[in-house]
């Protein structure tokens, strides 16, 4: 029952109430005890009574003041506190949020100590949302500003291996029904987790599954650097499609709340990774022959143009082939178109499977194909050229119950042999040399 506005104001008179109450019954209970009527009733005795209750109600809410109002002081202080920061900065400070300024000690096993204990998980719950929302505003902003995928992968991959505290990791892809390996760290090798059962299991049911490691047992494929005591798969979908898995090894127990957390990073992830193949796969068509699969004429030249000024500028060889299929109508007139097309495909094939690394291949136009080498010499193109001519000779197209042989002509220009200005003169020395082999009678190189 409420008497005023102030709690303790009710209790003090709740208190001096009880006090004199107490003072007024004290002499009655004394008389029933047999002292003499004429002391207890005596107005000083009874003044007395009274007096002393009022002030036993008095102290007695003084002390509880004091004991229980220290402690609501410390705690709307707190709350003060906690509720000025969230005011004042966009996110919850929680550095400056510590023990000291934001706990309560909890000492007690009572209501005090029950309202310390609720408010201090309820701060520590404040501080974890905000920490979970920094960490996904920090993802999403990550995940949006990168587009080629091999640096989201690699990104996404660091990121949540400090936001979990993984000692090792991978991002896996999926492509052409298959992960594979393309982002990874503290992992020995990829073979082996790829083809491990329990990821295959996790990508069939899309959660994340988490994997105990008991002592002395190897993980399913999975390959570490050091000893992981926890796996946790991350599936990554888009529209219940599979397009990659996060693989995160601890050497300890992840934290609590890990997952929650992965949960929403994961959403962020198949946003950004969905762009991103979405943005590879336009720029592979972009730049790629859809019959041969090399390099079109556009972006081979522009790679052409790129190594051009590398050599001019690091002073190192290039060389430039052209290469054409001899009578090639004659090969579609005889064989039919669909032969002919399966021809430049194994051609294709055969000149890539030739070429180092960093060579360049593109098909410049219908049975015509580029070849750039870097740092290759006159000779080097030369003796190039000669290989390509054989291996050609050797190669057998069949076609139904057709098989068939071809022979080439090549072009070979080099820098700087020919000090060619830009890689457009170099390109058209290439060519007029391919129609010099043509002129002397194909199946041969033209280099000077
Ligand atoms: P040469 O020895 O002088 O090069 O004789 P050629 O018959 O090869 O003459 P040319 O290079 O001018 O002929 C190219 C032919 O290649 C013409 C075209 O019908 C054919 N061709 C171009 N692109 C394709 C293709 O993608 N598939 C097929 N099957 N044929 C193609
Ligand atoms: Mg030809
Ligand atoms: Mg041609």
């Amino acid at each position: 029952m409420r008497l005023t506005s102030k709690v303790f104001t009710d209790l003090a008179i709740w208190m001096i109430a009880f006090g004199l109450g107490i003072g007024l019954v004290f002499p009655f209970f004394l008389r029933a005890l047999g002292v003499p009527i004429d002391l207890v009733m005596s107005p000083g005795f009874v003044a007395a009574c009274l007096t002393a209750g009022a002030l036993a109600g008095t102290f007695n809410q003084a002390l509880a003041r004091w004991v229980v109002g220290s402690r609501l002081r410390l705690l709307a202080e707190r709350m003060d506190f906690v509720a000025a920061n969230l005011r004042s900065s966009e996110s919850f400070d929680h550095h400056s949020c510590g023990p000291d300024r934001c706990r309560i000690p909890d000492d007690s096993d009572d209501e005090i100590g029950a309202s310390a204990r609720a408010f201090n998980a309820m701060v520590h719950a404040l501080a974890e949302s905000y920490r979970t929302e920094q960490a996904v505003q920090s993802f999403s902003d990550l995940m949006v500003s990168r587009i080629e995928l091999g640096p989201l992968a690699e990104e996404a991959l660091r990121h949540l291996m400090t936001e979990t505290g993984a000692s090792g990791g991978a991002l896996l892809l999926e492509e052409d029904g298959e992960l594979r390996v393309r982002a990874r760290q503290g992992l020995r090798e990829d073979e082996g987790f790829v083809r491990g059962d329990q990821l295959r299991m996790a990508m069939e049911e899309g959660g994340i599954r988490l994997i105990n490691i008991p002592e002395g047992l190897r993980v399913d494929g999975v390959v570490m650097e050091f000893r992981p005591l926890e796996v946790l798969i991350v599936p990554i979908l888009y529209k219940e499609v599979a397009l990659a898995a996060v693989v995160l090894a601890s050497a300890t127990s992840f934290p609590e709340g890990t997952r929650v957390r992965l949960e929403i990073f994961r959403r962020a992830l198949s946003l950004a990774l969905r762009n991103a193949i979405a943005h590879d796969n336009l720029q592979r068509l972009a730049a790629l022959d859809p019959l041969t699969g090399l390099f079109n004429r556009r972006f081979g030249l522009q790679r052409l143009a790129e190594e051009f000024s590398r050599a001019v500028r690091t002073d190192v060889p290039l060389a430039v082939l052209m290469l054409d299929i001899d009578h090639f109508k004659k090969i579609n007139d005889t064989y039919g178109h669909l032969a002919g097309d399966r021809a430049i495909v194994k051609l294709a094939r055969l000149v890539r499977s030739m070429l180092r690394e960093g060579d360049v291949v593109l098909r410049y136009g219908g049975e015509e194909f580029m070849i750039v080498l870097p740092g290759a010499s006159c000779n080097d193109a030369r003796a190039m050229a000669q290989r390509l001519r054989h291996a050609v000779e050797d190669l057998v197209i069949t076609q139904r119950e057709h098989s068939f042989r071809m022979t080439i002509s090549i072009g070979a220009a080099s820098y700087p042999e020919l000090n060619a200005d830009n890689q457009e003169a170099f390109v058209q020395v290439a060519d007029e040399r391919l129609y010099r082999a043509k002129e002397s009678g194909r199946n041969c190189v033209v280099a000077g």
